[in-house]
């Protein structure tokens, strides 16, 4: 008797939950992915343990899948289920590799025996066998016939799909630099930290912390153990990826969404093969199937891309925390801006100064008020005076509004509570939150009048405003890694763009550094609105005046005297840190309370309302209900809740979703639960 799986189906339903008991085939083990009959459909489970015997008759799986999931993976699962109010497994369809792709096989020949003197060969076959290893799909007939003779074998082997990337960052250096004596000391710190130990590297940017994260990873490598590096999205932090593979080669895998499945899935069967011994990738590759992790590395660990926004909302770094505890790992967060959580949570190490000894470029403020236009004349000349440029402004398209200068009716999705936006290139209008498009009006659809003004300003429009050769990087004009290659070949020209441009790339020659709207993201209503205006103003800074020539950043601004504005101008981060700190223990915010946030949507007029009320009754001391602005078709209603108790409160709040969910009063809307929101 081979004994008894258990297994988790994975399937989206919240309410079917495992696991399920299956016969165990020859070699199945905890891990293992099979497709089993269920009702009366064919899905995927994980097998989560094995049991002696079942109380059940035991069906067969139909099917064992080539791949299985490393063991702590599989417990990782349920955890990250109970810590953001998910299930097993939609947290399990997160980690598996991609599905209905296997591994690419190719035919391979093989010489056998030498032919004898007196054996009748073509001249042809006789070339053929010359040339074995190159030998085509063409050769296969005659192949064949040489295989029946016995002259050679021919047998299937995996041919790795490996992902091509771009030259962004061709002059990564393979060789390791020598490390000055703060990166020196900074890297003594990581190796005697403690298994599980997390550490913050607060680094201005430029000061070598990628080059401290390359020497670590070697060590870890020639300790046997292996290494895993999150980054924000790869389509804008190129360079990291290519410094690592410049330096470690073939035993680098990238795990990232714009490979194609086949690649994806031989990356990571390279990873769980133990073939490749560093993982590079974005949020989602802090499920990368490796073995013995001694080293995590969380490059930018401000970034809100580490936040995933579908079911389960895992934040990568927390995920992160976790798998460095399990494995015995040495986490190591790094960023010139961190976020409050870390600054008070890790033990920090340092890189105060830029590897070259350059300054960080002056921050100076241009008070826009009373300026007509979005580029102060002051701007517009320093802008004209420097060759290369970044100039960062928050908003895509031409215009944010339209509106009728007759009547005073402005145009607003049909499904989502938000004016569209004017793209004058493609002549729409656009929903930037449910890509609603529709054709530009030519007159007033309320009065017929023609008179229609265009509001404020966003890259489409912008980019026709500044002087010089513009390169706009904003999601719409091409893709983000061809417009910074064309940016780092050019010898001037303007890097126009959203929040995209300020992420980690490394351009040695920039001179200024634009802020156009800081306003925008302080008027943000959201706690962290003072955070992520620091961060914009510091990580633009340290894109500018890394070269010979230095640089400065000139922030526009309607409020100049914002303190995270003028500390961001100093590059204080601790001053900053400090006061945000002691801000958010007053008001007992992140991190001296968790946060969790449920929202409630509906078609059903009122309904959302009404469930939203009905869930702030059985949580008490919530927040809420609060309405939100209509998305997709849908009302929307949420309620906060703000606990002391992490644990305590995922409980209480599942509890009551449940009970909400299952009240057929609230047929039709949906709850999801959202810890830690960003
Ligand atoms: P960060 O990740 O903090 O932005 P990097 O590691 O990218 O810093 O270093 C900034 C620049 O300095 C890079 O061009 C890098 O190659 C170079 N650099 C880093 N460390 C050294 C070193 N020890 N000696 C010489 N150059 C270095
Ligand atoms: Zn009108
Ligand atoms: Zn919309």
């Amino acid at each position: 008797m081979p004994g008894v799986a258990r297994v988790e189906p994975i399937t989206t339903a919240r309410a079917l939950r495992g696991p399920f008991d299956y016969q165990r085939p020859e070699g199945v083990g905890v891990g293992s992915v099979l497709v089993v009959p269920f009702g009366r459909q064919e899905i995927l489970g994980v097998v989560t343990a094995i049991a002696e015997a079942s109380e059940h008759d035991l069906v067969a799986p139909r099917r064992v899948l080539e791949q299985a999931l490393p063991e702590d993976l599989v417990t990782l699962a349920p955890w990250i289920a109970a810590e953001y109010c998910s299930t097993p497994a939609r947290a399990f369809s997160l980690m598996l590799p991609p599905k209905g792709v296997r591994a690419r096989t190719a035919l391979q020949a093989r010489a056998l025996r030498e032919p004898e003197s007196r054996e009748r060969l073509s001249d042809a076959q006789r070339a053929l066998l010359a040339s074995l290893p190159r030998a085509t799909g063409h050769d296969l007939p005659a192949l064949r016939r040489l295989e029946a003779r016995g002259l050679v074998a021919i047998e299937p082997h995996v041919v790795r799909r490996a992902p091509v990337h771009t030259a962004v960052g061709a002059r990564a250096s393979v060789e390791p630099l020598p490390l000055t004596g703060a990166q020196r000391a900074v890297l003594a710190d990581i190796e005697a930290a403690a298994p599980g130990e997390r550490l913050l590297l607060h680094g201005v940017t430029g000061s070598g912390k990628t080059e401290v994260y390359l020497h670590a990873a070697a060590r870890t490598l020639d300790a046997g153990r292996t290494v895993l590096v999150l980054v924000p999205e790869i389509a804008l932090t190129p360079q990291i990826v290519a410094r690592f593979q410049a330096r470690f080669g073939d035993t680098v895998a990238v795990l990232h969404s714009q490979l194609t499945p086949g690649e994806r899935y031989d990356e990571w069967l390279r990873l769980r093969r133990g073939e490749a011994r560093i993982c590079v990738g974005p949020r989602s590759a802090v499920f990368a199937p490796l073995a013995g992790i001694g080293l995590i590395v969380v490059d930018e660990e401000h970034d809100a891309s580490y936040k995933h926004e579908g079911d389960p909302r895992y934040d990568a770094r927390h995920v992160a925390d976790r798998r460095a505890l399990d494995h015995g790992a040495v986490l190591v967060a790094g960023s010139a801006t961190p976020r409050a959580e870390s600054w008070h949570a890790l033990r920090r190490i340092s890189l105060p100064e830029r590897v070259d000894g350059a300054r960080l470029p002056p921050v100076e403020t241009i008070d826009l008020r009373g300026i007509r236009g979005s580029i102060h004349p002051r701007t517009h000349e320093a802008l004209v005076d420097s060759r290369k440029s970044v100039v960062l402004l928050n908003r895509r398209g031409w215009s944010n509004y339209l509106s009728c200068q007759t009547c005073g009716h402005a145009w607003e999705c049909p499904s989502c509570d938000v004016t569209l936006v004017l793209h004058r290139a493609s002549a729409t209008l656009a929903c930037h939150h449910c890509g609603h498009r529709e054709r530009v009006p030519s007159r007033c659809v309320e009065c017929g009048s023609v008179s229609i003004a265009r509001h404020g300003t966003g890259t489409e429009r912008l980019e026709t405003e500044l002087p010089g050769p513009v390169f706009r990087l904003d999601g719409d004009a091409g893709s983000a890694a061809a417009v910074l290659a064309a940016f780092e070949r050019a010898d001037r020209g303007i890097l126009l763009g959203t929040q995209m441009v300020a992420k980690g790339h490394d351009f040695p020659d920039v001179e200024l550094g634009v802020v156009v709207d800081a306003d925008q993201t302080l008027r943000f209503p959201d706690f962290r609105a003072e955070e992520r205006t620091f961060a914009l103003v510091a990580q633009l800074a340290g894109r500018a005046g890394r070269g010979p020539r230095g640089g400065r950043v000139l922030v526009q601004t309607l409020a100049p005297d914002a303190p995270s504005i003028a500390l961001a101008g100093r590059h204080d981060a601790a001053t900053f840190l400090a006061g945000e700190l002691e801000r958010r223990r007053a008001l007992r915010y992140p991190p001296f309370s968790t946060l969790i946030r449920i929202v409630c949507a509906s078609e059903r007029p009122g309904a959302a309302q009404t469930a939203a009320s009905a869930l702030h009754a059985r949580l008490p001391g919530a927040l809420g209900p609060a309405p939100l602005f209509r998305l997709r078709g849908r009302e929307r209603s949420q309620v906060v809740v703000k606990a002391e108790d992490r644990a305590a409160a995922v409980v209480a709040v599942g509890a009551a979703v449940d009970a909400i969910a299952a009240d057929r009063a609230n047929r039709g809307v949906s709850l999801s639960v959202d810890v830690d929101p960003q």
